[in-house]
C-alpha cells in the first residue's frame, strides 16, 4: 500500500547547509518523515495532499529548548525585578497556587503561541506533567518534558517526593504521544537541589537511560555561592555530581568561565541560550561565539513566558544574534546563521530529538514563512531575514511530524478561542488566590 504523502509545493528551502533553493518537499505522513526535497516533485509524485508554500520559505520547524510553557498564565504578573526577588517574591507564592487545570490551561495557550510562530518542537519543565503530556499529544508538537524538582525549604520526605515525581514521570511518558514526547529528570538548579538527592537522581536518571536538563551559571548570585562553598566552578561540581554526560542540556550558561567552557566540550553537554530572559532579569550576557568555537552544541530557548514575555523563538533569534555581538564586542559575532543554525540543528541536537533539518530522512517539522510582508522585502539574503526581520506572525503553515498544525494561520489541533478564553478566567482566578 502507498504510504499517505502531503506534499509542501512551490517554495524556496532553506537547506541544512544555509544554501535556499527553489524546491518541494514531499512527506510521508504515515512515517512523519521527509521522503524528498527537490525541484520536481510536484510533478512527479500525485500526493495526497499538498499545502501551498508559493511565495514562502520551508524552514526546519523551531526548536524552543528551554520554557515552562504553563508560565504564559503569569505573563505580566511580575516584570522588572532581578531573578531571585522575581522568584521568591511573586512567581513562587502564585505557582504554589496553580492547581492541575491552570497547568493544562497554560500549556495549551503556549503550545497556541509556539505553533501560531513556528515552533514544532521545545523543552518543558514545569509539573503537573501528565497534563503537559496530554496537551503536547493532542496539540501534535514533539517535546522533552520534565518535572522541575526544587528542594530548598522542604523538609526531607517532601524532597524525596519531589525526586522521585521526576524520576517517575520522566519514566512513564517517555516514548508518549507515538514517541513525540520523550522526557528528563529536571533538577531546578545546582543551588535549589541538595547536593546528596542531586547526586541521586542524576545516578537513577542515567541509569535509566533518561537525560538531565537544569538551569546552569544563570546568574552571579548563583555562581558566587557555588565557588565560595565549595572552591570550585559550578560546572566542576555539576561534572562531580555526574550531570555533564552528552545527552544532558543545561539552560542559560551566562556565567561560564574558560574552564568550565572547556568542560563542557569534553563531555558534550549542551547549553541552551535565553538570550531575551537573561536581559530582562538582567542576568548577564552569555559568552555565546565562545561556546560555539569551543564545539559546544547551543540551542535556543525562550524561558517561560512571565521572564520574555513571548514564545516567539524569532524574538529569541534576534535577541541571540544582537546580544552575541554586544557581549564580544564584536559585530561578527553570532551571524545570522549561527543563530538560525542554533534555533533549528542547535536545538534539535541538544534536546537529543529529531527535526531541525530540511533534507530527506529528517523528521518532517516544518515551519512556512510568508515574505510577502513589507518588512521582509526586498529579500536579498533570507538567512539574514530569519535572524533579523521575520516575525512569529509571518509563518504561514506549521507541520510537525508530518501533520499540519496551522494552515494558512488556522490552527487545525488546537481550539485557538477556546484556549485563549479558558487561560485569560484561569489566570485571572490564579492571581486572586495567590494574593
Ligand atoms: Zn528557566
Amino acid at each position: 500500500m502507498d504510504s499517505d504523502t502531503l506534499l509542501v509545493a512551490g517554495g524556496r528551502v532553506l537547506r541544512p547547509d544555509g544554501d535556499v533553493v527553489d524546491a518541494d518537499v514531499l512527506i510521508d505522513r504515515t512515517a512523519g518523515r521527509i521522503e524528498a526535497v527537490g525541484s520536481k516533485l510536484a510533478t512527479e509524485h500525485d500526493a495526497d495532499e499538498t499545502l501551498d508554500a508559493s511565495g514562502g520559505l520551508v524552514m526546519p520547524g523551531l526548536v524552543n529548548a528551554h520554557t515552562h510553557v504553563a508560565m504564559t498564565l503569569l505573563r505580566g504578573y511580575a516584570d522588572d525585578k532581578p531573578l531571585d526577588a522575581w522568584l521568591r517574591e511573586d512567581i513562587w507564592p502564585a505557582e504554589a497556587a496553580l492547581t492541575a487545570e491552570d497547568v493544562r490551561a497554560g500549556t495549551e495557550l503556549g503550545l497556541v503561541e509556539m505553533i501560531r510562530s513556528g515552533t514544532t518542537t521545545f523543552a518543558d519543565m514545569y509539573f503537573h506533567v501528565p497534563e503537559i503530556v496530554e496537551a503536547v499529544d493532542e496539540a501534535g508538537m514533539r517535546a522533552r518534558v520534565g518535572h522541575g524538582v526544587v528542594t530548598v525549604g522542604k523538609d526531607e520526605a517532601e524532597a524525596r517526593a519531589d525526586v522521585q515525581e521526576s524520576l517517575d514521570v520522566a519514566r512513564e511518558y517517555d516514548g508518549a504521544a507515538d514517541g513525540r514526547i520523550r522526557t528528563a529528570v529536571m533538577p531546578h538548579s545546582l543551588t535549589t537541589v541538595d547536593e546528596d538527592l542531586l547526586r541521586e537522581a542524576v545516578t537513577d536518571a542515567h541509569d535509566a537511560g533518561i537525560p538531565i536538563h537544569t538551569h546552569a551559571n544563570e546568574t552571579r548570585d548563583e555562581v558566587e555561592p557555588i565557588v565560595a562553598e565549595r572552591d570550585e566552578r559550578p560546572l566542576a561540581y555539576a561534572d562531580d555530581v555526574g550531570l555533564l554526560s552528552d545527552s544532558d542540556f543545561l539552560a542559560h550558561g551566562v556565567h561560564v568561565d574558560e574552564s568550565e567552557i572547556d568542560l563542557l566540550a569534553e563531555r558534550g553537554t549542551a547549553v541552551v541560550h535565553c538570550p531575551a530572559s537573561n536581559m530582562k532579569l538582567a542576568s548577564g550576557i552569555a559568552p555565546v561565539q565562545k561556546l560555539l568555537d569551543a564545539g559546544v552544541t547551543v540551542g535556543l530557548g525562550t524561558d517561560g513566558a512571565a521572564s520574555n514575555n513571548d514564545l516567539d523563538l524569532f524574538d529569541e533569534l534576534r535577541d541571540a544574534a544582537m546580544i552575541g555581538k554586544l557581549g564580544a564586542d564584536d559585530a561578527s559575532a553570532v551571524p545570522a546563521e549561527a543563530a538560525v543554525q542554533m534555533a533549528t540543528q542547535g536545538g534539535a541536537e541538544a534536546l537529543s530529538l529529531p527535526g531541525g533539518r530540511v533534507e530527506a530522512g529528517a523528521a518532517a517539522d516544518l515551519a512556512i514563512i510568508d515574505l510577502d510582508a513589507p518588512h521582509l522585502a526586498p529579500a536579498h539574503d533570507l538567512v539574514s531575514h530569519l535572524a533579523y526581520a521575520v516575525r512569529g506572525s509571518d509563518v504561514r503553515h506549521t507541520v510537525c511530524d508530518g501533520q499540519i498544525l496551522m494552515q494558512d494561520r488556522e490552527l487545525t489541533t488546537l481550539d485557538e478561542k477556546q484556549v485563549v478564553e479558558t487561560a485569560r478566567r484561569r489566570a485571572v482566578d490564579l492571581v486572586a488566590r495567590a494574593e
